[in-house]
């Protein structure tokens, strides 16, 4: 039920002999005041209701594991119908800064194909895709434990940077995003999404057609395709010529300006790095972000200095790349992605 949008519910209800103006309070139930009970449905009568059982399920998500950091992020262990487990975190919570940001961290797949050399997800291979209900149904959860405590608890920006390569479930993200932006539901803004990817190329051109309004961040993290092919094995399918075109033909058609996640290791932290990265971005209506890697066991790698970053970070600036450092957020939590339930499923 999480995943219909309201001409489904509409359908449904015709179906069941239900009047139209059901399926609406039936939407804003579920999508914006994210309920997770029949019961809670207060304007929806016994009888109704009844009805509405037989033929729609809520599948909720079983919450595992929470865990709290200092700094106000929450990273949550969700377990699917099926037993999968994913991850999903919500940041700047109860952060004095940003009191009115509260940014949600998706799932989009459990697990992930691609296998970047560096990530928890990658490293357990790909399980399956998630439902538009399992993706929606993260926020839709996340806002329900929240309200628990704060009532008036909104989320106002998603970034489907959890597990798995949301442009390898194109299919199924495109509707979550949609069912998100409804006003009648989380009402959360277009521009206010960020699809990460680690380089789908015919699926950034469609992205760009489709939904011009949701805005991209391309996980780069290498300027050279002999050093991103080991850490992004899709970079042999779309090396870097191909992904910078596509790229270029996205900014043209939605004149939005592409993030760049570039990951930094006590490797890569180095200044001809920065310099091949200053001559790939060339022409690019780009913000690179800088992040320090995360180590994840069994990878080997380990983060950089601060010091090599703020030197990387200022090979950018005097070419006059726009460049952030990401804010380290949850680290005392393991808020990477894939962490958690690699951990979870340790000890069992
Ligand atoms: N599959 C998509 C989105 C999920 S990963 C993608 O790869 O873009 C979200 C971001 O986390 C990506 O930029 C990814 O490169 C980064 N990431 C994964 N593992 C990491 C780690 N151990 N340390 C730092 N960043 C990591
Ligand atoms: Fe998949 Fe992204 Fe992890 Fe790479 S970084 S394995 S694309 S989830």
């Amino acid at each position: 039920m999480r995943g219909c949008s309201e001409n489904e519910l509409i359908q449904i209800c015709q179906e069941l002999g239900l009047k139209r103006f059901r399926a609406i309070q039936l939407f804003q139930w579920v999508q914006q005041k994210a309920v997770t009970t029949w019961e809670e449905m207060k304007n929806i009568g016994e009888r109704d209701r009844h009805a509405l059982r037989s033929r729609l399920t809520f599948n909720s998500l079983e919450k595992v594991r929470e865990q709290r950091s200092k700094d106000g992020t929450r990273k949550y262990l969700f377990r699917l119908d099926d037993g999968e487990t994913i991850e999903c975190v919500l940041m700047d919570y109860a952060r004095t800064t940003s009191r009115d940001r509260h940014t949600v961290c998706v799932s989009t797949q459990v697990g992930c194909a691609v296998g970047c050399a560096f990530c928890a997800t990658g490293l357990e291979g790909f399980r399956r895709n998630l439902s538009v209900g399992e993706i929606v149904g993260q926020v839709l959860d996340i806002t329900h434990y929240v309200r628990q405590e704060d009532p008036d608890f909104q989320v106002t920006n998603i970034v489907f940077m959890g597990m798995g390569e949301p442009l390898l479930n194109y299919d199924q993200v495109l509707p979550a995003i949609q069912l998100l932006n409804q006003g009648q539901g989380l009402n959360i803004g277009m521009r206010r999404m960020t699809i990460s990817t680690s380089g789908v190329v015919p699926q950034i051109l469609q992205l760009a057609k489709d939904n011009p309004q949701v805005g991209l961040a391309v996980s780069l993290h290498a300027a050279q395709d002999e050093v991103r092919n080991d850490l992004i094995p899709m970079n042999r399918r779309y090396p870097l010529i191909q992904l910078m075109e596509a790229c270029r033909e996205y900014t043209q058609i939605t004149h939005r300006r592409i993030t760049f996640e570039v990951a930094l290791t006590s490797k890569n932290a180095k200044r001809e790095e920065a310099e091949a990265l200053v001559r790939l971005l060339k022409g690019q209506f780009g913000h690179v972000n800088l992040i320090p890697i995360n180590s994840v066991a069994g990878t080997g790698m380990e983060r950089p200095d601060p010091e090599l970053m703020s030197k990387f970070a200022q090979v950018l600036e005097d070419a006059g790349i726009s460049v952030s450092s990401r804010e380290e957020r949850g680290a005392d939590i393991d808020a990477a992605c894939g962490q958690l339930r690699r951990q979870w499923e340790g000890e069992l």
